[in-house]
């Protein structure tokens, strides 16, 4: 049976009633149709096509989309790898543009300001967790960014491969003055997404990490670590990219086999080595060579596969009071804190720029770990006068 990433949320954003019933406020400078790239079928390509985007509610920013990232859950959405989808769907939940328009009740932006959203464009905004910033676990569900039953509109959400957007404001952070766009937009998702983990257990300077993965959110963990301090090891399957390992920073870099009978040689060396280890690997994976590199107290976070983890067992944990935990993108407040701090820390993601043109083909580098790091679609280039 297929898995359904966060089915309880589709679920329960079916019965959310809009949260305003207020008249839309139409500005003479926004427009509803809007040119986008998404699939209309999971086999099919990434096409151009037409999506009509919702009248701003008072609280709402309307923004010229400029770049977008390409994340691989974008590949298992439109794949249908995790769960039935309903499409047309466009993808794109990292990406960052120019506000045009702005609705009565918005506060913090005004039109020509620059903008970014991530993974989320709405949630309750009155649960225990929405009030604490955290609003990626709303307890009604937060609103994906696509492919998500829209609160506000009729439709399902659509996302950032597209020109135009409406986004409610609280899901909006702003980007700072001078921030180089095209490698503001994947800090939106995999930034985040590697940063929280970081912030929740304390990474810490001089501690042992290990990241499992070196793609879009893998590169972001080893920068966002060893920008802590921390001394970094990176796992990867792909002999190329150990050279981009070192020169990003990691003190150590693991070749290993996920499919040989002993995947990671000279694993006994790493026992108890990691404070934190952090997997992105897309798809499950056996965690039975990696839990005894986790030192006491330790943990090791998944952010990557939403499937089966195998090879846990119980004395695996208990030795050395290890935890395995998970962790979903990051609140508003946090996402803000990161896209701040990247852009003051000069960190910021190795990407490939492409033409909407070439997302189909990116996919398909990017499930056979070619990417170098992020796909970034530039969507300025491209735009009609
Ligand atoms: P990505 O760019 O494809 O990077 C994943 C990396 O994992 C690959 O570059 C590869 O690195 C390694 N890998 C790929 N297939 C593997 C396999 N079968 N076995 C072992 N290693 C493998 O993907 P991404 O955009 O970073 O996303 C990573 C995962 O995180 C995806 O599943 C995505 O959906 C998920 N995600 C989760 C959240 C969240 O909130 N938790 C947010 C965003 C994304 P090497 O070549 O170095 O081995
Ligand atoms: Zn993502």
């Amino acid at each position: 049976m297929p898995e359904t990433f966060f089915p309880e949320k589709f679920a329960d954003i079916s019965e959310t009633k809009p949260s305003h019933t207020s008249v839309p406020h139409i500005d003479p400078a926004f427009c509803a149709t809007t040119r986008a790239y998404g699939a209309l079928g999971e086999n099919g390509p990434i096409a151009q096509m037409s999506i009509e985007r919702r009248a701003l509610l008072p609280d709402d920013v309307a923004i010229d989309i400029l770049y977008c990232g390409v994340c691989h859950s974008d590949i298992h959405m439109v794949r249908g790898e995790w769960g039935e989808q309903r499409y047309p769907m466009v993808p794109g939940h990292e990406f960052v543009g120019r506000v045009t328009a702005v609705g009565q009740a918005v506060t913090r932006f005004s039109p020509g300001d620059y903008a970014g959203v991530g993974c989320m464009v709405d949630s309750c905004c009155t649960c225990a967790n929405c009030e604490a910033g955290l609003e990626q676990y709303c307890t009604a569900g937060a609103t994906l960014t696509y492919a998500s039953p829209d609160p506000r509109g009729d439709a399902q959400t659509q996302g950032g491969y597209s020109e135009r957007i409406v986004v409610r404001e609280r899901f909006v952070v702003k980007v700072p003055d001078g921030a180089d766009l095209a490698t503001t937009a994947p800090l939106l998702c995999s930034g985040v997404t590697t940063f929280s983990p970081m912030q929740h257990w304390r990474l810490g300077s001089g501690q042992g990490f290990a990241v499992i993965g070196l793609g879009g959110l893998g590169h972001m963990a080893l920068k966002l670590a060893v920008h802590r301090g921390a001394e970094a090891t990176v796992f990867t399957t792909s002999e190329d990219k150990v050279q981009d390992a070192y020169d990003m920073g990691a003190k150590d870099v693991v070749v290993w086999h996920p499919e040989a009978s002993n995947p990671i040689p000279l694993a006994d060396e790493l026992a108890k080595q990691f404070d934190f280890m952090l997997s992105t690997i897309p798809f499950p994976f056996d965690l039975a060579p990696f839990l005894p590199m986790v030192r006491q107290d330790g943990a090791f976070v998944n952010v990557g596969a939403p499937g089966i983890i195998g090879g846990v067992t119980g004395a695996g944990l208990w030795d050395q009071r290890r935890s395995l935990v998970g962790s979903c993108i990051g609140g508003m407040p946090e996402t803000q804190d990161l896209v701040d701090y990247c852009c003051a820390n000069a960190i910021r993601p190795q990407i490939e720029l492409i033409r909407p043109d070439q997302i189909t083909d990116a996919y398909l580098r990017v499930e056979n770990k070619q990417v170098r790091y992020r796909f970034v679609i530039d969507l300025a280039s491209n735009r009609a006068g």
